[in-house]
């Protein structure tokens, strides 16, 4: 498969945007892009799209690097139909069932379905005087989407006034209590506490401090299911790419953006690190939006994402992923699904080890994929692959070095793999590969080696994110994790969403070069 576009024709600047990043935020921004009129160019320093949805194919095991759970479908659908397309033609989508199989240390088992009954008689099994307050559990969820996705999610949220409007509706949910607090006022069991608190690690933020309005994904996996694209999220990225080529844009790898250039008080261009200048009348960028303030506007003055603003933000913990090959396994350990998590034997405590103390800890907890039982394109015949991921604290606490520790804590996961999930793995690899944080920061330039950008606290989520049009100077917008609505799929599809709100339509004389660049807004303080 091919991605780069060789010798592309010169667009003309006065419709010409440059997206930064390749990223599945990145790329759906330049498709909201191309269905505005605009001829966009995409730049990304990786050799294939989808940044962290990007994959890597080593003896024929595909090795899909982050997302592996598809929620919210119909996000990528309405982006397709805002590009006159179909994305049922270019994506195929699995809905998994069950959902996820999460295993406690102490024997206990939770599986996750989409069947109402089936989750009641989960809830009844492991704690029978739980399930009515699951249920409530279930009725919070659902308020919150339809406040926190469904409202605060798909609009711009870079004015003052749109903040302060919303903080009655904050009150009412209790937005400052914890997802955990949340979860641990309606169950008691501290099984189903852990089932209904854990899912904010996937977007980065700490269960036992960030905004109780992510207990929302609990509606989402109900409502709208957990699937997987086949060819991995990869395949998302490349149709995406597809479908900017097609818009007449183009997508270039291996090419590193240096800086971004303004011209007249706005943004107009980027400088390549190769030296190359591209002009532009609007850039995007999808690179994290720490390393968009802090190295591609180095030269800027800045009034609100100085560098020492971005210091003190807290960021998202950082991951350590060991993805793996095994041959002669695809018959063995047939109750090992596609998702599983191997809960360890701290919760409360470990989780502050990550995010408070910064101090990696002898045990681990693990969300571990097998896309192989799904889709055979990912293994040779009769192998596996897999990843295991654990969080670790990020490289802004210090004190890890990786280079050193890295094979000692392969060891310790090994063993917990062995001892709780797949028993003989060790003696069937055949292919091993390894991310630590420092391989987030150095291969996505993401700042402190964090995973999801920065953490989606209370106090950094919507007005207080990273705004999708640039404080800073006009002509300039963000997308992706470390803007609003913030991380994970759905969300940085969303954050594209929210940017083609505020992005005007390309101008329509293109051709003619005295073209005045349009009024562009920026964002107010
Ligand atoms: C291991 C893992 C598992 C995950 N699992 C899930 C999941 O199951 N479901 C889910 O919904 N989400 C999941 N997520 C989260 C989700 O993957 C991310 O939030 C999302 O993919 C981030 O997209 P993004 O658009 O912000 O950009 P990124 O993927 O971060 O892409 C940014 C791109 O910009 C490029 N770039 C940066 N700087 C420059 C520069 N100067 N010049 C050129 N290019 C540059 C980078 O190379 C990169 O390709 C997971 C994440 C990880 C890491």
């Amino acid at each position: 498969m091919t991605y780069m576009r060789p010798n592309p024709p010169a667009p003309s600047e006065a419709c010409h945007a440059i997206v930064i990043g390749a990223g599945l935020g990145g790329l759906a921004s330049a498709m909201r892009l191309g269905a505005k009129g605009w001829r966009v160019t995409v730049i990304d320093r990786l050799d294939r799209p989808g940044g962290r949805g990007s994959s890597i194919t080593q003896g024929g095991h595909r090795f899909d690097l982050g997302p592996t759970i598809v929620t919210v479908p119909q996000g990528l659908r309405e982006l397709w139909a805002a590009c006159g397309r179909d994305f049922d033609s270019d994506v195929t989508l699995r809905p998994m069932e069950p959902f996820y199989e999460i295993r406690f240390p102490d024997g206990e088992t939770f599986t996750a379905r989409q069947d109402d009954a089936a989750m009641q008689a989960e809830v009844a099994r492991i704690s029978p005087r739980d399930v009515a307050g699951y249920n409530a559990f279930l009725k919070d969820s659902e308020a919150r989407y339809w406040f926190g996705f469904e409202d605060l999610g798909r609009r711009s949220m870079h004015r003052f006034g749109d903040l302060l409007k919303v903080l009655p509706k904050f009150a009412m949910l209790r937005a400052d209590r914890s997802v955990y607090a949340h979860a641990a006022g309606r169950v008691k069991d501290e099984h189903l506490r852990f089932a209904l608190s854990f899912h904010p690690l996937f977007i980065g933020g700490d269960p036992f401090n960030v905004t109780s309005m992510y207990i929302l994904v609990s509606h989402l996996e109900k409502a709208f299911g957990v699937h997987y694209a086949m060819g991995g999220v990869q395949a998302i990225a490349a149709a995406m790419a597809r479908v900017v080529e097609a818009q007449g844009g183009e997508v270039l790898h291996d090419t590193e953006v240096d800086e971004i250039l303004t011209e007249g008080g706005r943004a107009s261009g980027v400088r390549l690190a190769s030296g190359e200048v591209m002009r532009a009348a609007i850039v995007v960028s999808n690179a994290d939006a720490g390393h968009t303030y802090s190295r591609l506007l180095r030269n800027l003055p800045r009034k609100r994402w100085t560098d020492a603003r971005l210091n003190r933000s807290r960021w998202s913990m950082g991951l350590y992923v060991w993805y793996f090959g095994t041959q002669g396994t695809s018959g063995m350990w047939k109750d090992v699904g596609h998702h599983s998590i191997v809960v360890g034997p701290r919760y409360r405590d470990h989780i502050k080890d990550i995010f408070i103390r910064g101090k990696l800890a002898d045990d681990m907890s693990l969300y571990v994929h097998r896309p192989s039982v799904t889709d055979p394109s990912v293994a040779p015949e009769g192998g596996d692959t897999f990843y295991a991921l654990s969080p670790v604290p990020h490289l802004g606490f210090g004190g890890v070095d990786w280079a050193e520790e890295e094979p000692r804590y392969r060891a310790k996961m090994a063993r917990m793999l062995e001892e709780r999930l797949i028993p003989g793995f060790q003696d069937r690899i055949t292919e091993s590969l390894v991310f630590t944080p420092e391989t987030f920061r150095d291969r996505y330039l993401s700042p402190f080696g964090a995973g999801f950008s920065i953490e989606p606290r209370i106090l950094q989520s919507a007005y207080f994110r990273p705004h999708n049009v640039s404080e800073e100077v006009p002509g300039l917008y963000l997308a992706g994790a470390g803007t609003h609505p913030g991380a994970g799929l759905p969300g940085v599809v969303g954050t594209a969403e929210v940017l083609g709100t505020l992005v005007p339509d390309a101008p329509r004389r293109a051709s003619m070069p005295d073209l005045p660049l349009p009024d562009l807004p920026m964002a107010a303080e």
